[in-house]
């Protein structure tokens, strides 16, 4: 078994190799431009991005014409949120998204809001999911766009998509989501979901990193943006820049494997989540699952362990990538607000841990690292008297505590 153990593919995820060997040409032998018209270098580059396209639209039911390449989901909601609010200015001045969005949906949210658009963002219920009445509520005839992402990438907690998209466009709305953390575990259909814009990301699908796609819808409506990047009129004029044809084709091969063996290998994580889990409260108490307990990420297991500290807890961990609940910025240790969003506390929050599970993670490294998580945990309570304090039946929040 390799050290560390890799458990955080909500963060990235490393290349296939099949992918790779795909790719390889792309960079020598078959360099040419995409756009070059004049020779065969060129064309062979159009074809192999045009296939490319085409994988990308078959995994979410789309047509090819409806993709646009960018250089992943951040600049993919960039243009969703921005190139619509532009575009479509005379018909409303009102977005609707929710508080638990990756930080590429709430920056540019709040970039449109210094730009004078009026903002609404939804709340979630405990487990992260947004109520579509809540939804209905907050939309009015100024609603232009409305942005709900698939799949949260801490918590793993999956979005009513279809009612949510179904009550948007009622009002009018466009609907948008990031579904960045989604294919390569669970099915997107654009047209059975009634989703007008989608953000992808190749490298969380087992693709290379920079590279990604906004679906574009072209009927019923048709989705129109104003660009955010302008040159050489690439991408339908919607995204100028010259494609880059290798990581275009891994991101394709990546998604023709996903939709052979998305179904297989999310039972198989499913499983193997519930493994870690089980190996985990079999032998601690005081364990809880941050996210919702069935509609979640397949790959996604989120735990807060009370009576630790966060940071004694990760710097345990040093033979396990995993993410934490604190975010340490710069002076001040803040807690998620993705977990504060759920109304998880700031002790719980700070003592989370994300497990991300991939394609290529092992029952022996479940097993580990249920052990290692155990061992680390129970060392940790032990040294800690307020956890002594607890198991003796103290109700710790009667106690008044004196400093000094
Ligand atoms: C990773 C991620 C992004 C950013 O994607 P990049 O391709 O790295 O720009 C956006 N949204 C979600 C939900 C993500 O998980």
């Amino acid at each position: 078994m390799k050290l560390p153990i890799y458990l955080d593919h909500h963060a990235t995820t490393p290349v296939d190799r099949r992918v790779l060997e795909r790719m390889l040409p792309y960079f020598t032998e078959d360099f040419g431009n995409a756009a070059s018209r004049s020779h065969s270098l060129g064309w062979r580059a159009e074809e192999a991005v045009e296939w490319a396209r085409s994988q990308v639209a078959d995994l979410i039911g789309a047509s090819p014409k409806e993709i646009i390449f960018t250089s992943g989901a951040t600049e993919a909601n960039n243009l969703a949120l921005l190139g619509a609010a532009e575009m479509y200015r005379e018909k409303g001045d009102h977005i609707i998204t929710q508080v638990t969005e990756h930080k590429a949906v709430l920056d540019t949210a709040k970039r449109l809001q210094q730009l004078g658009y009026r903002l609404t963002f939804l709340p979630v219920d405990p487990h992260g999911r947004v109520d579509p009445d809540d939804l209905r509520k907050a939309l009015d005839r100024r609603t232009l766009l409305v942005s709900i992402m698939f799949a949260n990438n801490e918590v793993g907690t999956l979005q009513p998509i279809a009612d949510l998209a179904r009550t948007a466009r009622e009002q009018g709305a466009l609907f948008h989501s990031d579904a960045a953390q989604a294919p390569a575990l669970v099915p997107i259909d654009v047209e059975a979901m009634g989703i007008d814009l989608l953000s992808l990301s190749a490298h969380k699908a087992y693709g290379p990193k920079g590279i990604g796609a906004l679906y574009v819808r072209r009927k019923n409506p048709r989705v129109r943006l104003a660009p955010q990047m302008f040159g050489g009129g690439h991408e339908r004029g919607m995204r100028s820049g010259t494609l880059p044809v290798p990581g275009l084709v891994g991101f394709g091969t990546a998604c023709e494997i996903a939709a052979a063996e998305r179904d297989t290998d999310a039972r198989r994580l499913h499983d193997l989540a519930r493994r870690l889990h089980d190996g985990i409260r079999d032998r601690l108490d005081e364990v809880y699952l941050n996210g919702h307990p069935t509609e979640r990420l397949p790959n996604n297991l989120n735990l807060s362990f009370a009576y630790v500290e966060g940071e004694a807890l990760m710097m345990g961990m040093t033979d396990i990538a995993v993410s934490s609940g604190s975010a340490c910025s710069s002076a001040s240790l803040e807690p998620s607000y993705v977990l504060k969003a759920l109304g998880v506390g700031d002790d719980l929050a700070h003592t989370s841990i994300r497990f991300g599970l991939g394609r290529s993670t092992t029952r022996e490294e479940i097993d580990y690292a249920a052990g290692r998580v155990t061992e680390i945990v129970l060392r940790l309570r032990e040294l800690s008297p307020l956890y002594e304090m607890a198991k003796q039946g103290m109700d710790l929040k009667k106690i008044s505590w004196k400093s000094g």
